[in-house]
């Protein structure tokens, strides 16, 4: 009789692979007080934390981003009130206009999430203190000069589109150690790490493969330039790109509930 082998683990990968979780998707519940933030905190917190301990990471390691775009200024202070103190925002003008109307809570910061034409990277410069879809030299440029002109520094993530959809912002992966190097010169512009949105499919090893992309090329990378952050995973796949060495999940209707406006109005024809 012959033995079977016993399948070789792979680095990561668990023994039964995490699942999305898209069958939440525009389900989660809306947080109406202080305590439903700090009870869906509490709840994504734990994720995180059973993520990292399937894969022997220190969840110190993992930095939740709440993502808050679509939320009225009600909201994003009940948000503030149970912990939240930089905020992810899809657009650029709700962003800016957030900014101004709680201009009163000194220790709010926002990070600038969605891509950004380069006519509104003047306002980026103003205000932001992350931001984490850059994929164009064009808007670096614009960026770096207002920055300059403001006297600030820009966290910046570099977007890569792991999922090879043509609707999805982001460089191909084989452009961005080019792109990298040409950001070299821009002082003001301080480059933590990429970033990536994964396919939206309930199938994991699709989902999976998105964020094992991205950790490959930040390993490919990390000769020229050092150990970089990796930007990846939402409400319904923080786990998997936790499994897979993500380092920023950015985390909107685990946190904040449901959200009334259609998912293609942030990412073009998903
Ligand atoms: C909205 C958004 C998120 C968060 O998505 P949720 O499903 O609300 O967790 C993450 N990243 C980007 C770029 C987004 O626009």
């Amino acid at each position: 009789m012959i033995k079977s082998t016993q399948p070789v683990a792979s680095d990561t990968v668990p023994d039964a692979p995490t699942q999305p979780r898209h069958e939440m998707h525009n389900r989660w519940p809306r947080a109406e007080s202080v305590s439903d933030f700090q009870a869906n905190l509490a709840a994504v917190q734990a994720r995180i934390d059973a993520a990292c301990l399937r894969v022997n990471r220190d969840p110190a390691q993992v930095r939740l981003l709440p993502v808050s775009k679509t939320m009225d200024e009600a909201h994003i202070r009940l948000a503030h009130q149970a912990g939240c103190f930089l905020l992810g925002e899809n657009k650029v003008q709700e962003a800016w206009g957030k900014a101004q109307a709680m201009a009163d809570l000194t220790d709010l910061r926002w990070s600038v999430i969605g891509h950004l034409q380069s006519n509104k990277a003047k306002l980026v410069a103003k205000f932001a203190s992350e931001f984490q879809a850059l994929d164009s030299l064009h808007t670096a440029e614009i960026l770096d000069r207002r920055l300059q002109a403001e006297g600030r520094t820009l966290d910046v993530f570099v977007q890569v589109n792991t999922s090879n959809e043509p609707s999805k912002y982001g460089l191909a992966a084989d452009e961005v150690a080019a792109f990298m190097l040409k950001l070299r010169p821009f002082s003001c512009l301080r480059v933590q790490g990429l970033m990536t949105l994964a396919e939206f499919s309930s199938d994991a090893v699709r989902v999976r493969a998105c964020f094992v992309r991205l950790r490959q090329l930040s390993q490919q990378l990390a000769q020229q330039h050092g150990a970089l952050q990796l930007s990846m995973g939402m409400s319904g796949d923080f786990e998997i790109a936790i499994e897979e060495g993500a380092t920023v999940v950015r985390v909107g209707q685990a946190i904040f509930g449901a959200r009334s406006l259609p998912d293609d109005y942030f990412w073009p024809s998903r």
